[in-house]
């Protein structure tokens, strides 16, 4: 039967394989984003394939990097803010002309913070755990 250190451990490793994957699937949706894909095209200029890529991050401006440099009035009149999660969606909805890979490698994104909050939650829970038993066994 197992313990509460089995669960807490079998808890953290499944959120953890959760996370990875997810974070796999991101890649792999990534990399089907034409803006990806054209610009592993070694028959196009340097220049058009240099013109892919964001200099400051080094990442490729895929939809769903143009998605995050968009910027909006803010609703108190004051400034300019990034796209809430609908705006988001609605960037990169493919119905809307918007890019299916990148729309998908958002969504995956959502999952994955959910994810991550889930392997938090698992790691403080063994850290309780930990805390517990140094008081009953002492420094090792
Ligand atoms: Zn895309």
């Amino acid at each position: 039967m197992a313990d509460k250190y089995m669960l807490a451990l079998a808890r953290h490793e499944q959120a953890k394989q959760k996370v990875d994957g997810l974070s796999r699937r991101i890649g792999l949706a990534i990399s089907r984003c034409q803006v990806v894909v054209k610009s592993e095209d070694y028959s196009l200029p340097n220049n058009e394939r240099a013109e892919l890529w964001d200099d400051k991050t080094g990442k490729h401006k895929t939809h769903l990097w143009q998605a995050f440099q968009v910027l909006e009035p803010s609703s108190c009149g004051y400034g300019e803010v990034h796209l809430c999660e609908d705006g988001m969606l609605e960037y990169l909805r493919p119905s809307n002309d918007g890019c299916r890979h990148c729309y998908r490698a958002y969504m995956l994104i959502k999952q994955r913070k959910l994810a991550r909050a889930e392997l938090g939650r698992a790691r403080l829970a063994i850290r309780a755990l930990g805390k517990q038993a140094m008081k009953e066994v002492g420094n090792v």
